[in-house]
């Protein structure tokens, strides 16, 4: 089997004014999509998601490194031998080009996706079958369940999402401590016990008011705190796990195995948030969840994005023993259920994969046709981290 076409297909979904959501991050103006498909020379194809997120996507930029970069290395070449063809787009193309880290690592995974796809399918099995194999079903959270507003409203959101299904919610904090400590304490008085309640600060605080923060919220039995301190502070990360009972989870801004390797030898972080849609697709996503298992730690992704995004992850998870939970974006997204056919069924607060081989999914061409994209921003800027704002 050789490697026949690589394209990019661009998406482009404006949010409704009243529907937009606004977090340390920024303010989300669209929802957007990159996806790499793969042909090969035996009709064979797959499909692999660029994932931001939370982040602008410059989407022109992923079509040219994708299309005009590594297509003409590509074409000609087994798709099977993913380790090999990984090694060389990093090494060769996208490290010396783009740097070890960051927006090249994030295209590239793409392509990796695309590829494990592919060779899903050429054996007849689902990828996290492939990866190992471990459940089909996993646990996913509602991500977020508040934003900017008032802890009251916080409390109804999150209510109405357990009511919904969900048995794990998040909330997104960093604006404003006092009102989200309320926030945080008003949404376990609604849900009880019994529900996984996650904070994410998209990286607004320093480590001493992540530190004052999560003392603060620590009697409400946070599963996680996410992003707490800026991604280069490594001996923050350090610093705030070791004074907090409550899990440091981190990832969704790290790229390659490499600085997930530096936090784990400095303790500074306690759960792996890797979006295999960033982190270098599955096969990196592989050897960061196995490095973050040899320590103990749990794989929780970032999957904030996109419907190929979620199930990408989804695989990584149920490939994984430790792999915990899965986080379901329920903001105003028709890119989680309209880009894709064959989505994952959703029921008792948990997503099931199904047994069809690759990714099982496919992208509705007619979607696609329908969104374009021309350009348009998909975020305002984001919140500066409190050391700076000062
Ligand atoms: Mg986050």
């Amino acid at each position: 089997m050789k490697i026949a076409d690589v394209k990019v297909h661009l998406v482009h979904c404006p949010i409704p004014a009243s529907e937009r959501v606004t977090s340390a991050a920024g303010q989300k103006y669209a929802r957007q999509a990159a996806v790499v498909e793969i042909q090969t020379d035996e009709g064979v194809g797959g499909i692999g998601p660029v994932s931001f997120g939370s982040a602008s996507l410059d989407l022109l930029a992923v079509r040219v490194i994708v299309e005009q970069v590594l297509r003409p290395h590509l074409v000609g070449l087994d798709p099977l031998l993913t380790e090999r063809l990984w090694e060389h787009m990093y090494h060769g193309a996208i490290v010396r080009a783009y740097g070890s880290r960051g927006f090249g690592v994030a295209v590239l995974s793409g392509v990796d996706i695309a590829l494990w796809d592919i060779k899903g399918k050429a054996a007849g099995m689902p990828v996290y079958r492939l990866l190992g194999g471990f459940r089909r079903d996993i646990v996913a959270y509602a991500s977020a369940v508040f934003w900017k507003g008032q802890p009251d409203e916080a409390a109804v959101a999150a209510r109405t999402w357990v009511e919904r299904g969900f048995s794990a919610v998040k909330l997104k904090v960093g604006a404003d401590s006092q009102r989200d400590v309320i926030a945080v304490k008003a949404v376990r008085e609604a849900v009880g016990p019994d529900v996984l309640l996650m904070v994410d600060a998209n990286m607004v605080y320093t480590p001493d008011a992540a530190i004052r923060f999560g003392r603060e919220i620590e009697p409400c039995d946070i599963f996680f705190f996410e992003e707490p301190v800026f991604v280069e502070d490594v001996e923050g990360h350090r610093r705030v796990a070791q004074a907090l009972q409550i899990p440091v989870a981190t990832g969704e801004n790290m790229y390659t195995r490499f600085p997930f390797r530096d936090l784990i030898a400095r303790e500074g972080i306690d759960i792996v948030q890797a979006d295999v849609a960033r982190v270098g697709g599955f096969t990196e996503g592989r050897r960061i969840v196995d490095l973050a298992g040899a320590h103990g730690l749990g794989f929780a992704p970032h999957t904030f994005g996109d419907g190929l995004t979620f199930v990408a992850n989804l695989h990584m998870i149920a490939a994984s023993a430790t792999g915990l939970i899965a986080e379901r974006d329920i903001t105003w997204n028709p890119l989680m259920e309209g880009l894709l056919i064959g989505m994952p069924e959703f029921r008792d607060g948990r997503v099931w994969l199904s047994d069809r081989p690759g990714l099982g999914v496919e992208l509705d061409p007619g979607f696609v046709a329908a969104h374009p994209y021309a350009g348009e921003p998909g975020i305002s800027w984001g919140q500066l981290p409190a050391m700076v704002a000062l």
